[in-house]
């Protein structure tokens, strides 16, 4: 076993937190509090390296593993979720296409999103199918070389400012399985009957971009169905198994920020004449958070290590999801804690961690769902 990271995932490590914290610190505060997405990140990301990390070389990637889209998300996540969300969604979806698509759909839409010259996004969830996404309605119908979409979507990141999403159709209501009916579908954000509506007033990642979607008679081409008819269920459990463990590589990087900032104030601050880092109770919160990290760095790190070897094992990254989502929630608890009355007001991040960090524990699956997916491989 070789905990070791090679050189040039180091390399990549590196690149992302001083990209972190040249290009998205000083605007994380604003992007917070206006709830502004911006767009002039993604060519510096760009030019960073820092899109489409996972794209082959074929499609105009550098064609990392997901364990470097692991590290990228860590050290963005280190210093703000939001706007690593706007940097490392770009993709959001399009992970289908590269694990299901045809050629034409990979050389068509991969090095787009590479260049930042567009942004996808993965429309899965509906107002009344989150968890039981199964219980999906939006409908696709063939009509001679079409599909013609109607429906709803909820939650979706980017959804209005990406140029295409891979959305989950019902193209099959009558199969025997609720799991067959469903099929994912490539819809560009400029066809007709296509509208989304920007959700605000999100407690935290408000930097990131999160709309509702309608499909009113919205017509694709039959060839952007992504993968087989009737598979889209399955296909989109294996892209979440991907994309869960990059949620949990977020975890651990946004409490490491979260812990970091931590372990500077209680030096600098006094209480009762002394630093409040000379109180062995203090000390003792501290090492607690780092440990919790450190077990979650290391789950998430064997997750993503085994998607690249090929080995998916829902349960480990499950088990990554949900540890390092809780984990994250309470270390961003102890971290404000700490920081007394100062964390509770906005000129100091660490109230940003605390909000952004509840969504770790709801989207890509709810850790309910993790734990059901854990307990469902026990038995
Ligand atoms: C900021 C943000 C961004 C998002 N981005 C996207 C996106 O890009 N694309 C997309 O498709 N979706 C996205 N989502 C949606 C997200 O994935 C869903 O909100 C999530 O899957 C939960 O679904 P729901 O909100 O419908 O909750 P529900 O399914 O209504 O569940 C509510 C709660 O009940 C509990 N629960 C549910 N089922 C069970 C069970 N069987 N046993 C025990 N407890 C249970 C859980 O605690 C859950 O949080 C996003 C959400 C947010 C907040």
């Amino acid at each position: 076993m070789n905990f070791q990271l090679t050189e040039a995932q180091n390399m990549v490590k590196d690149t992302a937190y001083k990209f972190a914290v040249n290009e998205m610190e000083p605007i994380a505060k604003e992007c917070d509090r206006e709830e502004r997405y911006p767009k002039e990140l993604l060519k510096k990301a760009r030019d960073a390296g820092l899109l489409g990390v996972f794209v082959p070389e074929e499609y105009g990637g550098p064609g990392f593993g997901f364990m470097e889209v692991a590290l990228v998300t860590e050290q963005l996540s280190r210093v703000d979720l939001g706007l690593c969300a706007v940097v490392l969604t770009t993709t959001f979806g399009s992970e289908n296409i590269l694990f299901f698509g045809n050629e034409e759909q990979k050389g068509n839409y991969l090095p787009l999103l590479v260049n930042g010259e567009a942004v996808s996004a993965g429309a899965y969830t509906e107002p009344d199918a989150g968890t039981d996404v199964a219980a999906t309605k939006t409908r696709a119908v063939r009509e001679g070389d079409e599909y013609v979409i109607n429906g709803n979507k909820m939650f979706i990141t980017n959804g209005t400012v990406c140029d295409w999403m891979v959305v989950l159709c019902v193209t099959d209501q009558e199969a025997e399985k609720r799991h067959q009916r469903q099929s994912l579908i490539l819809v560009e954000s400029d066809r007709k009957g296509v509208a989304a509506t920007k959700i605000r007033g999100k407690m935290g990642i408000r930097a990131s971009d999160t709309a509702e979607i309608s499909f009113e008679d919205v017509r694709v081409p039959a060839g952007n169905l992504i993968g087989q008819e009737g598979k889209g269920f399955h296909q989109l459990m294996h892209f979440f198994d991907v994309t869960r463990t990059m949620v949990a590589a977020q975890g651990v990087g946004l409490a490491q920020g979260a812990l970091d900032k931590t372990v500077r104030y209680v030096q600098e601050r006094n209480v009762f004449g002394k630093p409040l880092a000379f109180n062995q109770g203090v000390q003792f919160q501290l090492a607690e958070m780092a440990t919790r990290i450190e077990l979650a760095r290391n789950v998430t790190y064997k997750a993503a290590y085994e998607i690249d070897q090929g080995r998916i094992d829902p349960k480990l990254n499950a088990m990554a999801k949900y540890y390092s989502g809780e984990m994250a929630v309470w270390v961003c608890d102890k971290a404000l804690q700490l920081h007394g009355g100062y964390g509770y007001i906005d000129e100091y991040d660490v109230q940003r961690y605390y909000r952004d960090a509840k969504v770790l524990e709801i989207y890509e699956g709810a850790k309910e769902a993790e734990k059901l997916t854990i307990a469902r491989r026990l038995f």
